[in-house]
């Protein structure tokens, strides 16, 4: 590849004057970046320090210019400008010209702090978005020419950012204190799911959903009223629980077999927790690309982790209470958690994980207390957070298979689902199995069950799936045949014990008016097929 490399940017430079730009990570190798025929080299000198080490082991050409990557593209934290000087300083001593950047593209943050009046006390000072960061670049700059103002400004931010903020002394020693066996289940799988199934007492190819229902106009306005103060907390509590019970009565008549409460009072995921979890922060304003022209608001963990009070008991126990079908108890995790919010980076990334799994364990145990028989706990984001380079998956896997296991550390008796949406299985599904669930639900209407290979592959596979059978970016309906087909494709390749039948994801963005119908084919297939079973 490098070969490549060299030979494209010999025949580009004849024409052009290259501003050659590298980042999300360290350059691969070094010595051959650096004698590349462009004019000016860019480095990531954020992300870690392996750019940093290698100018100063094999120096920098003279007659290049070198773009430093000082000011982290990718985190909302305000710069320590005194360090980034300092750092300034030291590669001019390498390079003749150094251009003073950003570390990689704005877009990952959100415009600027300045709408954000409604923050924890003490944060906003401490934010940079992308308007904030191109002014750290212009007082460095500054700074370096020796301006007075800018000079007093470095100094105001080094002490602002001396004081410790966000710390949960109570937080940090749960997570020193964690063993080995904290992140281990009392009874191996191949017990437990004999218990489950003893109080569960599910059919073959069980059927059930991913937790989310369409979030209507009418849903979306109650959630501005409440919020804008036009419905008190009482009413839109009640409104929320009109809308469980018409979805427990749906799922009933449609006749599936593990039930959801449907999620009308999240907004989304990850903001829906953070809102809930000390510790984290959300914005009203700082809206980021997430895929294609969709928007986020990613939540900005601040400090120590802490759940104050429960989180999804209130809905879940009363959505279980209007039915004697199990409702599952539905949280995201702490990887997914992490891995689409912003994050602090004066602990180890794997800290706040732990500690986001402590306080989702501790919402675990108060949904098992209150009779709740199965937890799903949402990791569509576990992959996606896999470094770049793959020498550093090891250490990432690790922690976050952890981090996991940390807060599904159930009773036996309890059964854990885990739903990951689209994934690319094959090279981490090692991984996947170490996490250890009972059930894990998966797409695979859109790759026609060919997404399954990985599970095919995978010697002794023995944990439970959840086949995608609809796909729920499209308005279409599926009908009994296409479902039919992912299921008799599934069943080929693995047990049909270790099946269940559900949707690719939730159903949110669609309307009643697919999702019914579609569900419909879904638990009539699935029962003509169970009968063809029972009758050979
Ligand atoms: N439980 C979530 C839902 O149904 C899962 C969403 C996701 O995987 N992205 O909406
Ligand atoms: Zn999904």
């Amino acid at each position: 590849e490098w070969d490549l490399v060299e030979e494209m940017y010999s025949c580009l430079s004849k024409y052009l004057d290259i501003y050659l730009l590298t980042y999300y990570d360290s350059v691969s190798d070094y010595q051959r970046y650096i004698k590349l025929p462009v004019k000016a080299l860019g480095f990531d000198l954020v992300s870690n320090r392996e750019n940093l080490e290698n100018i100063r082991r094999f120096g920098f050409p003279k007659d290049k210019v070198l773009i430093a990557g000082v000011i982290n593209g990718r985190q909302v934290w305000r710069a320590c400008l005194d360090e980034k000087l300092r750092l300034v300083e030291e590669l001019s001593k390498y390079a003749k010209d150094v251009i003073i950047a950003n570390s990689c593209p704005l877009f990952h943050l959100p415009v600027s702090v300045e709408p954000e009046n409604e923050l924890e006390d003490g944060l906003k000072e401490r934010l940079a978005f992308a308007k904030e960061k191109l002014f750290e670049l212009k007082i460095i700059k500054s700074a370096i020419e020796g301006d007075q103002q800018a000079r007093l400004e470095v100094e105001r931010v080094k002490k602002l950012l001396s004081i410790k903020f966000g710390e949960v002394p109570e937080v940090r020693e749960k997570v020193q204190n964690l063993r080995e066996e904290d992140f281990v289940r009392e009874v191996p799988y191949q017990e437990r799911i004999k218990l489950q199934q003893d109080i569960l007492r599910l059919p073959l190819l069980p059927t059930t959903t991913i937790g989310s229902f369409p979030q209507t106009e009418e849903i979306r306005m109650a959630r501005t009223e409440y919020r804008n103060s036009k419905l008190s907390p009482e009413e839109y509590e009640r409104f929320i629980k009109e809308q469980i019970e018409k979805v427990i009565r749906i799922q009933e008549d449609i006749g599936l077999d593990v039930l959801v409460h449907g999620e009308f009072e999240r907004t989304d995921m990850v903001e829906f927790f953070a809102e809930k979890l000390g510790g984290i922060a959300t914005t009203k304003h700082g809206w980021v690309l997430s895929y294609g022209s969709r928007v986020y608001r990613p939540p900005i963990i601040y400090g120590d982790v802490y759940r104050p009070e429960p989180m999804t008991l209130k809905e879940i126990t009363y959505a279980q209470s209007l039915t004697q079908k199990p409702v599952k108890g539905m949280l995201t995790g702490p990887v997914t958690i992490l891995n689409w919010s912003y994050y602090r980076e004066d602990i180890p990334k794997e800290e706040i994980a732990y500690q986001i799994a402590l306080a989702l364990l501790e919402e675990v145990k108060d949904l098992e207390n209150a009779g709740i028989k199965i937890i799903q706990i949402d990791e569509p984001a576990f992959r996606e957070g896999a470094p770049l380079k793959k020498r550093d998956w090891t250490h990432y896997f690790n922690w976050a298979v952890k981090a996991f296991r940390l807060c599904s550390k159930a009773k036996p008796q309890t059964q854990i689902h885990t739903h990951m949406c689209y994934s690319e299985f094959n090279e981490v599904i090692e991984y996947i199995y170490q996490m250890d669930f009972d059930v894990i639900s998966i797409e695979a209407s859109r790759s026609k069950g060919e997404i399954l290979s990985a599970f095919e592959n995978f010697k002794g596979w023995d944990r439970q799936i959840g086949i995608g059978v609809y796909d729920i970016h499209s308005p279409a309906i599926p009908d009994k045949n296409s479902i039919r087909q992912i299921l008799e494709r599934a069943m080929k390749v693995l047990p049909v014990e270790l099946l269940w039948v559900n949707p690719d994801c939730g159903l949110k963005t669609r309307r009643w008016e697919e999702v019914v119908p579609a569900l419909k084919n879904m638990v009539e297939c699935a029962e003509e097929l169970r009968k063809e079973l029972v009758s050979v």
